[in-house]
């Protein structure tokens, strides 16, 4: 199986949110990085036409105004298409990234997500005629909000 992970999601300097806490995603990484058939796996970021075919402009520009969220927002996003492109060429993948995105509108955000990773990857795969349409089993910790 392949992982997708940066070093640079361990940065959750950017949010106050408890859930952006420091020493959440190490004990994962931590487990799987000693699976030897796991082989952990490096993304780019996303580029602005990948972001905005989820996002508005009047979004995308909002989150680039802060250097350090915009560079790690783009890369959780770029994190997804990579498990995305994996997962499209039949190897299983599980992206361990932050900040999450399942949160974030087209125009807005909230709840420590500020790009819909998971939207932003599979419509790059729509762009490229690669898929019609997707499941997507979205599950979180926690009630309400
Ligand atoms: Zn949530």
């Amino acid at each position: 199986m392949k992982i997708v992970f940066s070093k640079r999601y361990y940065n959750s300097e950017y949010a106050g949110d408890p859930a952006a806490s420091p020493g959440r995603l190490e004990g994962i990484m931590k487990i799987l990085s000693q699976k030897e058939d796991y082989q952990i796996i490096s993304p780019n970021p996303a580029t602005e036409e990948d972001i905005i075919r989820t996002h508005s402009s009047r979004h995308f520009q909002y989150i680039k105004n802060d250097k350090l969220l915009f560079e790690l927002s783009a890369l959780a996003a770029g994190g997804a298409i990579l498990a995305a492109e994996e997962g499209y060429n039949t190897n299983p993948a599980f992206a361990v990234i932050r900040p999450p995105g399942h949160h974030a509108s087209s125009d807005s955000c909230w709840g420590f997500c500020y790009f819909n990773n998971i939207s932003i990857s599979l419509l790059k795969l729509f762009s490229e005629g690669k898929i019609k349409s997707a499941f997507v089993l979205d599950f979180d910790l926690h009630t309400g909000g």
